[in-house]
């Protein structure tokens, strides 16, 4: 083998671990806190006060899309849920400067699966001496589902609704009260959907993401924004020793050492590969506008900076927190399970006066 300059640049694994770590954890805080105002609307409003925490709206991203469509069309931002289009904004715009690296930076999700893929390679490579993957003719169908399940969305989003269509819908208490319904959906999780959560386990550790690579919309999503990023990997083939390292390390099975640019929709930034490149200067991020190399340091700052000026313009514009008041919320709360997902603007219509009704007589009682 041909004499080469080491790489000798420090890895970024672990600073993307602490990204993970933190980011995880703020959504468990996120979850308590919303799980204390849950305690609140359950007694009717009689116990002490809990804030309900605006980041919840992070985990409503249909309704996020729709606000994002609904600002594209009349210039406001709605505010049932002005976090969660923040976030969504926040994330979409990580995506088109440094790839998909929200999955492997910060998505709790991403973070969960990438742990149970680590202890699935363990055992994998102990029982087959070799890592598990689906082969070609099963995983590029399988791949498009998620492409398909955006799709729907798309199509129920941008395709079916007008503006006067996403008003109702975002007004309507379906949509306020979307992130209580979420938390039941959990708190009292039903047998199905437990054995549901149970082979996506189990099938994460046969195949490394199963849930991200081949079901989860939101990455297909940022998979077709990422797509546009001027950022790409870059291999350079001359100082290239073609030791395949950096396709051993990549967690999505892209042949980083078959091509130039890596341009995928399935790659999560996570730089795996261009830690593991052992040759000085051949395998990096690069500006495809500028040509230069973006260091590793960089692109974690990078990463941050975007997420925090974005929630930054949501929180210090008063676009953060919800104009559902706790009243509001103490009303649908009361009717839950009467409040059904709206299917037509007629039923958004009537569900919006039977809300404003019994809000006015709520009022009138009060008096
Ligand atoms: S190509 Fe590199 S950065 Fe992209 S997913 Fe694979 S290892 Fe991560
Ligand atoms: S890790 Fe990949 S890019 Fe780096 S020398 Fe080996 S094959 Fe080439």
């Amino acid at each position: 083998m041909a004499k080469y300059i080491k790489n000798i640049e420090k890895p970024v694994q672990k600073y993307r671990f602490v990204f993970q770590s933190v980011f995880a954890l703020l959504c468990i805080y996120i979850g308590i806190e919303f799980y204390l105002f849950t305690t609140y609307l359950e007694s009717g409003g009689t116990t002490e006060f809990y804030n309900r925490p605006a980041g919840v709206e992070g985990f409503l991203p249909i309704s996020a899309l729709m606000s994002i469509y609904y600002f594209f069309l009349t210039g406001e931002i709605h505010d049932a849920h002005p976090a969660g289009f923040f976030i969504l904004l926040a994330i979409i715009s990580i995506s088109l400067v440094f790839g998909k690296s929200f999955c492997s930076w910060l998505c709790p999700v991403g973070f969960i699966s990438e742990l149970v893929g680590d202890f699935g390679e363990k055992i994998q490579k102990k029982l087959f001496k070799r890592k598990l993957k689906l082969p070609r003719f099963l995983d590029i169908p399988l791949r498009s589902l998620k492409y398909l399940l955006l799709a729907f969305f798309v199509y129920a989003i941008f395709f079916s609704m007008t503006a006067l269509s996403l008003k109702y819908f975002l007004d309507s208490p379906y949509n306020i009260v979307a992130d209580v319904k979420m938390y039941h959906f959990f708190a009292n999780i039903t047998q199905f959907s437990l054995i549901v959560i149970g082979v996506l386990f189990l099938l994460s550790i046969i195949i490394r993401n199963f849930w991200c690579r081949y079901l989860c919309p939101y990455g297909a999503l940022l998979g077709i924004t990422s797509l546009i990023s001027p950022n790409k990997i870059k291999r350079d083939p001359i100082s290239c020793i073609d030791c395949g390292l950096c396709a051993k390390a990549c967690p999505s099975n892209i042949k980083v050492n078959k091509i130039i640019n890596v341009i995928s929709d399935e790659c999560s930034t996570c730089l795996s590969c261009v830690d593991a490149c052992p040759v000085a200067d051949t395998l990096d991020v690069k500006s495809l506008i500028t040509k230069k190399k973006i260091s590793k340091p960089k692109i974690a700052i990078g990463i941050a900076i975007i997420y925090l000026i974005v929630i930054s313009i949501g929180m210090f514009t008063g676009n953060w927190e919800s104009k559902a008041t706790k009243e509001d919320y103490l009303l649908y709360y009361q009717n839950l399970d009467r409040i059904g997902h709206p299917t037509s603007v007629q039923d958004i219509e009537t569900l919006n006066k039977v809300s404003e009704k019994e809000k006015a007589d709520g009022r009138k009682q009060n008096k």
